[in-house]
């Protein structure tokens, strides 16, 4: 299986289509926008950037599709969900791979990807379960009560280039599971997984126009924004982008979570395990060069354990291999564009300008045939403070900066003044502290000697403060919840002898 495509001059470039009503759609064609393999370097083919026509026809097709798989019960629901997991799995590889193509990242980190988004399916596979209400026999006499929640209707994602397929996923399985139809605008970088996965969708039996993609840029997602039939909207990406969403989206009466950026930060006691420390900040903040929302990208070392760290830290460093993240013994691949490259170096330059110390520099990493491509090496700062751009801003790249801390409430008080709030960990054996830290710091995740505490399915996923606007985390029974409302009904089968008139408040 592979995404819609077309020979193009000999060589095969493709050209992507937006998926509606269950088969590729060409789009109007006003703007396309390119593709690119960022380990070569090279352009692989073009996306159509959808206009407000496009959108309209993927809303039109998921309110057809709406009433009939609303009311479709959750045994033959259940049924497509299980044999959609099964094809996800099947092509799990083919997945990975396609994600590799557009976004860069090693093979193994893809895979990864897609399992965990997989464990999503997995949880909306028990939708009956999940959906259940609660029940009250006789709330008064000969009267019962009971909840129920039910779909919204039509539910958008809006989602980012650096999960293209697990973060999607933290939405349409729970969305579609609950009887909701969906219509998925993701990320114009790498769009091509979406494409598959809507393959997979019709493969295991979904009704055309219960889950659409289109693609596009600022044009669709506003489209998206003001569609009075769209009920929900789930976004994850930038905090600026995340801000401006839910506020738009919540103004036009849309219920909306938006997952914004973050600045995660570890924590690392002078009492930790050192060796376990340097590893897990060297994986959490290089791994997936760095283009990981729960990625570590400051380290709050107290005490001694800066000069304990440091030493470890760049040994660690120089054995990662930056290349192509098909090659078996690669760790680190590219950046996502040229742009985004450049960017991150613009703040090295800055954080050298500001007085910070770049320990390590990855630029000029060597590459195997990678001249071309968006490489940078691991980078790492030390001695940054929080005053410095690499630490007040949102890098979203290979570069951990060091902040020295003189004791525990001195890095407590620099994580929580930070306005982003996503995921931190702290490494330490005291016990005591540990569960002090986990209770009173002010972040939506936490890690305990896990240095990228990502939640389970069947857990939420969300950050505080500048890292989401809304009320909802993602997944988990919170995502049941987004995507239903409830209702409570009273019910009396009245006998002849409470009928009458009675105009009191209804008592017991
Ligand atoms: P982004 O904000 O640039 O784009 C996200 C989505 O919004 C894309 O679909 C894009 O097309 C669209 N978009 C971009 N600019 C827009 C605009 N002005 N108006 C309307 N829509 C717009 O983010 P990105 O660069 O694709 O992804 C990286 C960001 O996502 C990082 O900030 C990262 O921390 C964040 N992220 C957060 C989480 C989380 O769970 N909190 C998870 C993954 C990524």
């Amino acid at each position: 299986m592979s995404p819609p495509g077309r020979k193009n001059g000999g060589k095969r470039k493709r050209r992507l289509a937006h998926w509606i009503d269950g088969r590729p759609d060409p789009g109007i064609g006003e703007r396309m926008g390119p593709l690119f393999d960022p380990s070569a370097g090279v352009a692989t083919g073009e996306v159509p950037l959808a206009g407000a026509a496009d959108v309209d026809r993927a809303v039109a097709a998921a309110e057809r599709a709406f009433p009939r798989w609303s009311r479709t019960p959750l045994g033959p629901r259940t049924d497509i969900l299980f044999r959609f997991r099964e094809l996800i799995r099947g092509h799990a590889d083919e997945l990975a791979r396609t994600i590799v193509g557009e976004h860069g990242k090693v093979l193994a980190d893809a895979r990864g990807e897609v399992q965990r988004g997989l464990e999503v399916v997995e949880f909306a596979c028990g939708i009956p379960q999940l959906l259940k209400g609660e029940f009250s026999e006789n709330v008064s006499t000969n009267v019962d009560s009971w909840s129920i929640r039910q779909p919204l209707g039509i539910a958008a994602g809006i989602t980012p280039f650096n999960f293209p397929v697990m973060v999607p996923m933290w939405m349409y399985p729970i969305a579609i599971a609950a009887g909701n139809t969906f219509v998925l605008k993701p990320s114009e970088k790498d769009p091509s997984p979406s494409m598959l996965v809507a393959e997979l969708w019709k493969e295991a039996g979904l009704p055309d126009g219960v889950f659409n993609v289109v693609h596009g840029d600022k044009a669709a997602v506003d489209r998206i924004l003001e569609h009075p039939a769209i009920s929900a909207v789930s976004f994850v990406g930038s905090t600026p982008v995340a801000r401006a969403i839910y506020e738009t989206g919540t103004r036009h009466g849309k219920r909306v979570q938006a997952l914004g950026g973050a600045k995660n930060h570890m924590v690392v006691l002078p009492d930790a395990d050192m060796e376990l420390a340097a590893d897990a900040a060297v994986n959490a903040a290089f791994g997936s060069a760095g283009e990981r929302c729960m990625a570590i990208s400051v380290l709050v070392a107290v005490g001694v354990a800066g000069e304990e760290l440091l030493p470890r830290i760049q040994e660690r460093i120089r054995s990662i291999r930056v290349g192509n993240g098909t090659e078996p013994d690669v760790d680190m691949g590219p950046l996502v564009t040229r742009e985004h490259l450049q960017r991150v170096t613009r703040y090295l330059d800055e954080g050298v300008s500001e007085g910070a110390e770049l320990v390590i520099d990855g630029r000029g990493v060597k590459v195997r045939n990678g001249e071309s491509g968006y490489f940078l090496g691991p980078c790492l700062f030390d001695r940054v403070r929080p005053e410095m751009s690499i630490y007040r801003d949102e890098i979203f790249g290979p570069v951990l900066s060091v902040v020295r801390a003189g004791a525990y409430d001195e890095a407590v008080a620099i994580v929580d003044a930070n306005p982003y709030a996503n995921g931190v960990a702290i490494f330490t054996n005291d016990g005591g502290v540990a569960r002090r830290f986990q209770s009173e710091i002010q972040v939506g995740m936490v890690g305990i000697n896990v240095p990228i505490p990502v939640p389970m399915a069947y857990y939420s996923f969300g950050g505080w403060k500048s890292s989401l606007f809304g009320d909802a985390h993602v997944h988990g029974m919170e995502g049941v919840r987004f995507y239903t409302r409830g209702k409570v009904v009273t019910a009396r089968w009245p006998e002849p002898r409470l009928r009458g008139k009675d105009l009191g408040f209804p008592t017991v």
